[in-house]
């Protein structure tokens, strides 16, 4: 205890000594411009000067842990005046050390985020694996091809087993690296019109007038596709520009209902069905009117408005209704199975009148319609549309 003690005030007596005479000798330096710090030597080489021993310290500990190399025996720190006018840092100081020791080589390594992926002895070839490399990943519409952390090539003396082959680079760089590719591609595209119906009361029921055309629009697209190490993690469109503006197609459709006994002066179609014999001759005879083949009981309407004329049966066309349009044209309905109206009837354009049959000269429920001008038989196809 007591012999500590001693040495221990001692030990602070040099520390005192040791002080002063720093302090003595900074002041000369001061005076005299030389400088003075804990210069770290290794082998006998200078390499480095300090403002602390525990500085120092750092260096070895620091070529330790980096290059796995101890040379804590063959290192010694000494007080004194410094070679260099400045102190060195501590990664200053390592590089002095490793460009000294014939275990290190100066090379090029490749970081990513700080971390060492590999070394060559020449920049070209560091460069050439990289920017290799990164070009398997280089695609049509690639704006940028890159490892997903900060990559930097850098000068330094590292161990000779740290250097490693081309090949050797490539196969490293597939366990460690991430490259994100982000394509861009451009097209145009169609944008396709949308119909919007309008109610207008001043058109008949089942009218319809194209107000306004539609137009095709078309607009450039910009297209994004993210890959990492060539896999798709993300796409989106990134860009819409406008080339063409699209225009809704505008359709008026009439609310006005048909007025009785008056003709409109168009035709509809007096019935659903498949048009199976047209108007002309045939076998030998002319056939006045078209035949529409439906099932029997279809519902069969007034072709325009007008007044019923005839409803009951006649020969050869069975149970049959005519009506007059009071405007040199009257239309004929043969073959129905029930008849709706009766003679004196106004009906109006679209009006249920009767069912379709097979009555009379007929072979299938069907119905025979006629269009007469001035009692002349018309060809219908020219007033209304079945094919
Ligand atoms: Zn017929």
């Amino acid at each position: 205890m007591k012999l500590k003690n001693i040495k221990s005030a001692l030990n602070k007596r040099i520390i005192t000594l040791v002080m002063t005479t720093a302090i003595a000798l900074l002041t000369v330096a001061t005076v005299s411009g030389y400088n003075f710090g804990y210069n770290l030597y290794v082998e006998g080489r200078y390499i480095g000067s300090f403002t602390s021993e525990k500085e120092a310290g750092l260096v070895a500990a620091t070529i330790k842990e980096k290059d796995g190399i101890d040379i804590s025996s063959t290192a010694n720190i000494e007080f004194g005046i410094m070679d260099d006018e400045r102190f060195t840092s501590v990664s200053e100081a390592c590089d002095n050390f490793r460009k000294q020791d014939e275990r290190f080589i100066e090379a090029y390594s490749l970081y990513l985020n700080d971390e060492r992926i590999f070394s060559s002895f020449w920049l070209e070839d560091a460069t050439n694996v990289k920017n290799g490399y990164l070009s398997r990943f280089n695609e049509e519409g690639a704006v940028s091809v890159d490892f997903t952390k900060k990559c930097v090539i850098a000068k330094e003396y590292v161990t000779r087993d740290l250097i490693v082959s081309g090949d050797e680079a490539m196969g490293i760089l597939e366990k460690e690296a991430e490259v994100k590719t982000v394509i861009k591609l451009s097209y145009y595209e169609a944008v396709p019109y949308d119909t919007v119906e309008m109610e207008d009361e001043n058109l008949y029921v089942d009218e319809i007038l194209v107000d306004c055309e539609g137009v095709t629009g078309e607009k450039y697209v910009e297209h994004t596709t993210e890959k990492i190490n060539g896999e798709t993690v993300s796409e989106s469109i990134t860009g819409e520009t406008v080339v063409t503006e699209v225009k809704s197609r505008v359709i008026k459709k009439g609310t006005k209902p048909y007025p009785e006994g008056i003709a409109t002066g168009t035709f509809k179609n007096p019935a659903e069905g498949v048009l199976t014999s047209p108007f002309g001759p045939r076998w030998g005879r002319m056939h006045k009117g078209i035949d529409i083949a439906a099932p029997s009981g279809t519902p069969m309407y007034a072709s325009d408005g007008g007044v019923v004329i005839y409803s009951g049966w006649m020969s050869g066309y069975g149970y049959l209704v005519q009506i007059d349009h009071k405007n040199g044209y009257t239309t004929y309905y043969a073959h129905c199975s029930q008849l709706h109206v009766n003679v004196g009837d106004e009906v109006a354009k679209g009006e249920l009148i009767a069912d379709m049959g097979s009555t009379g000269n007929s072979t299938g429920p069907h119905l025979h319609f006629e269009v007469r001008l001035d009692n002349v038989p018309q060809n219908p196809e020219n007033y209304v549309k079945y094919r």
